[in-house]
């Protein structure tokens, strides 16, 4: 029997709607703002900022662009981090990727106020993950997995979960929600041996290495539920990690390429941005200062 698809085109629309109610009635004299820091001139990555600031208007959150030359210097970076830290207008901070060599990306995300590190990239709130924290903001795609995978219904605690890929931005993070979730987890990277054989064990498997279609159907158990991450292009039409026609044959529940992870990424990222708004509200001085960075500039 052909699996069921999951939608996160849906899902997501159906989390944007209910934010945009949620925000409408929030009793507030001001709205929330999520502030985009975009260097250099990467195509991909300014199409991503413009969705982003166009889903943020649809559910109500300003979105303020700040863009800069690649040849920006790494102190001068910081700088900007540091007057958004201090500015209480701004309640989200992202930084998109990649940004150009010269500069240490974690040394930019780690300056972010964790009370404003919305895309939960920083050691801070990576650590909080790690620890189950509640307080830590997750960051959005790893999220929104999670919510894929709830949305399916089925019972996570006990399930064996494959991971594929180890990145920091969705392979780990994923590998801890899952963790904490009490899934039994197996984190594979290039370097696994015999990748195949260990997919097979897996109910769940998410998949995000980056290498289009590689996870085939007969490495999968009967009736997993396959979560692809990846986008990739052949002959310029998308596609994902997963061989999706053949797979969608053997799981029981699988997302598309595209219309699955990377519509719910948006999504939860404005969920994030409206949580931080609220946190601040209760307590804005965490919103405003920094975590004692030491820098005589944005600490208070
Ligand atoms: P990275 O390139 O940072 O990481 C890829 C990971 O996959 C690495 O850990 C790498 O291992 C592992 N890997 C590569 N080849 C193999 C292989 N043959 N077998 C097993 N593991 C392998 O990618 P990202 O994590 O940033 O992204 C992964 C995919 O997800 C990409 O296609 C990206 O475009 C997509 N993506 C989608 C998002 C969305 O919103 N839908 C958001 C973010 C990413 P090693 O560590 O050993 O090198």
């Amino acid at each position: 029997m052909s699996a069921q698809i999951i939608s996160g085109k849906e899902l997501a629309a159906r989390i944007r709607t209910e934010l945009a109610q949620k925000i409408k009635n929030h009793s507030s004299e001001n709205m929330p703002v999520l502030a985009v820091v975009l260097v250099g001139d990467d195509d991909a990555s300014k199409i991503y900022v413009r969705n982003k600031q166009k889903a943020a208007a649809e559910v109500g959150i300003g979105c303020e662009i700040m863009e800069f030359s690649a040849s920006i210097g790494e102190n001068a970076l910081l700088d900007v981090i540091d007057d958004l830290n201090a500015n209480p207008h701004i309640n989200g901070i992202i930084v998109q990727l990649p940004l150009p060599a010269h500069i240490n990306s974690l040394r930019v995300l780690s300056r972010i106020n964790p009370a404003k590190d919305v895309d939960g990239f920083s050691p801070y709130n990576t650590g909080l993950l790690s620890y189950n924290h509640p307080d830590a903001f997750i960051s959005a795609t790893p999220k929104g997995i999670l919510e894929l995978l709830l949305s399916t219904g089925i019972n996570l605690e006990g399930k064996s979960a494959v991971v594929i890929g180890r990145s920091n931005i969705v392979g780990k993070p994923v590998a801890m929600l899952l963790t904490n979730r009490n899934c039994t987890v197996t984190l594979t990277h290039s370097k696994t041996k015999d990748l195949p054989a260990i997919v097979k064990t897996a109910d769940i498997v998410v998949a995000a290495c980056g290498k289009a279609r590689m996870i085939k159907a007969e490495w999968l158990k009967e009736g997993a539920v396959v979560i692809d991450v990846g986008i990739n292009r052949i002959d310029g039409k998308l596609c994902g990690d997963v061989d999706f026609e053949a797979a969608k044959e053997k799981a029981s529940f699988i997302t598309p390429v595209p219309g699955g992870v990377g519509p719910m990424t948006v999504a939860m990222l404005l969920s994030n941005t409206f949580e931080a708004f609220c946190r601040q509200e209760k307590d804005p001085i965490s919103g405003n200062k920094h975590h004692n960075c030491g820098c005589g500039h944005c600490c208070h």
